[in-house]
């Protein structure tokens, strides 16, 4: 079994994104990244800032907007400001929202042309209907750490467990616009070992740390770990069992240093592609 790295993957990412960064400033246009806060939550304290320095590192601005205790209203006048401002090109809204408001809510409100994470229905719209779009980050890291590994994805099969609107459905929909046969399980599939031991490529996008063990993995599988659950000792596990797994996988990545990294990667990309877009409007 090979580990995928994904670090070294957003490595050539972010390096591309920096080549393109500067490219833009020198055409007068500085890239620039909005990301809305409507918590307190020390866990997305620390992903923004891990974003923050992302983005400033590969010569994209980074505006961090902190809402304070802020109500459905106030999330969306912030985005819908956002929106209007023709210094931002991209936009994210983080998670968690205050009790009652939905991220699918809120979303609407930010631009399609500037939904780098893919969070408005009208971008999960567009993924479905096979139109340009900006697919949430983390299922856009799924497919492109499927296509730097040179597999082919045309007719394989696919097995996609979770069905969120932020990972599993979009996973699912890019593994269809390349062709794979793609099914998607949840928490009411029937047999899921089974259904699992099917796939050549095996995504597994849960939040139950170590439920993905060997007996749901064929031979040689290419098997990509997008869980991150926290452990004890405040380190991470994705839903893959790594230890019983990685001896029959073909490929599998590790948690951390698999999904994640590439992740941020692509929020960047996206940014960087967004800011392109005025000019070929
Ligand atoms: P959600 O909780 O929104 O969705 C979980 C999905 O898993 C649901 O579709 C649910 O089914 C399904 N599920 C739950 N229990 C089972 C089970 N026993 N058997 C089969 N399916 C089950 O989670 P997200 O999609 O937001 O996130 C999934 C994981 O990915 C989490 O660990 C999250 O932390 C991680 N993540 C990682 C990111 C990264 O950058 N690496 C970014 C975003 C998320 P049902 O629909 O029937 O309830």
């Amino acid at each position: 079994m090979s580990d995928i790295d994904g670090r070294a993957v957003a490595a050539a990412l972010r390096a591309e994104v920096a080549a393109d960064a500067a490219r833009l400033r020198e055409e007068g246009i500085v890239p620039t990244l909005a990301v809305v806060v409507p918590t307190d939550d020390e866990g997305t304290a620390w992903y923004v800032r891990s974003i923050r320095k992302a983005a400033e590192k590969e010569g994209i601005d980074c505006r961090v907007e902190h809402l304070k205790d802020p109500g459905k209203d106030e999330i969306v006048a912030k985005l819908q400001e956002l929106s209007a401002d023709p210094a931002v090109h991209g936009i994210i809204c983080q998670t968690p929202l205050p009790e009652g408001v939905t991220l699918s809510a809120v979303g609407g409100y930010i631009s399609p042309l500037k939904d780098v994470d893919g969070a408005n229905s009208e971008s999960l719209g567009r993924l479905a209907a096979g139109l340009r779009t900006f697919a949430p980050a983390t299922a856009a890291a799924v497919l492109e750490l499927l296509k730097r590994e040179d597999l082919v994805l045309e007719g394989a099969k696919a097995v996609v467990v979770g069905r969120s609107t932020v990972v599993g459905k979009p996973a699912a929909l890019l593994l269809l616009n390349e062709s794979a046969t793609v099914t998607v399980c949840h928490s009411r599939t029937k047999d899921l070992a089974a259904v699992c031991r099917e796939a050549d490529v095996l995504v597994a996008a849960v939040g139950r740390a170590g439920m993905i063990t060997a007996d749901f993995v064929k031979p040689g599988a290419t098997v990509i770990d997008v869980g991150t659950n926290p452990t004890d000792d405040g380190g991470l596990v994705g839903d893959v069992d790594y230890a019983s797994v990685a001896p029959i996988a073909g490929r599998l990545t590790p948690v951390p240093r698999g999904v994640g990294p590439v992740t941020t990667a692509l929020l960047l990309r996206h940014t960087v592609i967004a800011a392109e877009l005025p000019k070929s409007h």
